[in-house]
């Protein structure tokens, strides 16, 4: 093997020997040859011993590594990574279903392949890499999903412009394939969406609130809920199938709201009982001209990095007191994080600093986290990204 080596400094291989995939740049000691950004290296420990192959990359992840076995990867490589994928959708009952036509195929380090994400909208398969290294397999990986899929797949869209663009690599948004026209639209346990992946957040929907979408329904028959940060109203859709008084879908981007409208007007679901409210969450929030049964706080990630974790921490204690001062007695609060940066435990706890504060008595009904398909890597906790809890408020 001819790849450039990046040798650790001491004690910095014990993550990587627990399988974790990535080196930072502050844990190298030394580097043998040139790596570019997106080449494979080998990483080994301060002795010599070989640990991992890697992507390498600029920034503060240097190494994304995907193999921690000492060989060079056969051409096959990727896709039986891609294959196991695959599998552990159908595992959990995703490949083929009727009802649910989307989920994520690649959640990045959860299956093995750090730096990539794909997602599945009914034929059309969003690509979307987070590394250079991981965009350089694109062409192997569209043959496995030609592979997997055969005809059921419509086209092939590469959504990394944005996500490569902090790796000093160049990449455009596009079709890297296109059999037929794609049907923009599919659907989540029969609740069908307009799916935009062209100018849509992420690969173009939150995949990643499935469950706790469908939960929610389980509680919303005959109460009035207000669904803020609602994006493309996935959780005002399913308070609406299950028959709620009243749906309140929040967000502060119009575009947003259109999307709401239309996915109300796709299901074909009376609209008298729904409003659209263009407002700042937090604001609104401060002082809601309405009693609500359920609340649901669903926020972009606040803290981005640890650097902002402090400020975000304070965001969500902000939101949630309000939400839980507000609320009518009996009333339900579902309340989320998907910053990174805040793992289970601070989350919780700033809920209970959230529930202190606004002086009311709260029960945790559910404790909710990321679907089946979005698992995590056991070595690597990160990748439980998700969490939400489910609130009583007497
Ligand atoms: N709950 C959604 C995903 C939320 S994405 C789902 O189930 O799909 C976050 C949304 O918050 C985005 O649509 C964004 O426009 C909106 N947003 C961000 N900051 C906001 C603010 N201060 N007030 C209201 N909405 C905001």
């Amino acid at each position: 093997m001819e790849n450039p080596i990046i040798t650790l400094k001491t004690k910095k291989d014990q993550s990587l020997r627990r399988f974790h995939p990535w080196v930072f740049s502050g844990a190298i000691k030394k580097i043998q040859g040139a790596p570019v950004n997106g080449g494979i290296v080998e990483v080994q420990s301060n002795h010599g011993e070989f640990l991992g192959l890697g992507h390498w990359a600029e920034g503060s992840i240097a190494v994304r590594v995907f193999s921690f076995e000492n060989k060079e990867p056969e051409s096959s490589f990727w896709l039986e990574k891609l294959r196991r994928a695959y599998d552990a959708r159908r595992a959990v009952g995703l490949i083929d279903s009727a009802e649910t036509t989307m989920y994520r195929l690649v959640h990045a380090e959860g299956d093995g392949m750090p730096g990539l994400i794909i997602d599945w909208y009914d034929g059309v398969a969003v690509m979307q890499a987070h590394s250079w290294g991981m965009h350089q397999q694109f062409p192997q990986l569209i043959e496995g999903l030609q592979e997997l899929y055969g005809d059921q797949l419509k086209a092939v869209y590469d959504k990394s412009a944005k996500t490569l663009k902090k790796s000093g690599a160049i990449s455009e948004d596009g079709y890297l394939l296109k059999n037929n026209e794609p049907d923009l639209t599919a659907a989540e346990y029969g609740v069908k969406f307009e799916i935009d992946w062209l100018e849509g957040q992420k690969t173009g929907f939150f995949i990643d609130q499935r469950e706790n979408r469908r939960l929610l329904g389980e509680y919303a028959k005959g109460k009035s809920v207000l669904n803020t940060f609602c994006y493309t109203g996935g959780f005002s859709l399913f308070a609406m199938k299950a028959g709620a008084k009243t749906v309140h879908s929040l967000d502060s981007s119009a575009r947003a709201l259109n999307l709401v409208t239309n996915n109300i007007k796709l299901n074909g679901y009376d609209d008298s009982n729904h409003k659209n409210i263009k407002a700042d969450a937090v604001e609104y929030l401060k002082d809601l001209d309405q009693d609500y049964d359920i609340v649901i706080l669903d926020p972009p990630a606040f803290a981005k990095h640890m650097s902002a974790r402090h400020q975000a921490i304070q965001g969500y204690k902000r939101i949630n007191a309000h939400a839980i001062r507000q609320i009518k007695p009996g009333g339900i609060i579902f309340t989320f994080s998907c910053s990174q940066a805040v793992d289970k435990q601070v989350f919780n706890h700033t809920i209970t600093a959230a529930a202190i504060s606004a002086g009311r008595r709260v029960r945790v009904l559910h404790q909710l986290h990321q679907p089946a398909d979005h698992p995590i890597n056991i070595f690597h906790p990160e990748g439980e990204y998700l969490k939400g809890l489910v609130l009583l408020v007497e």
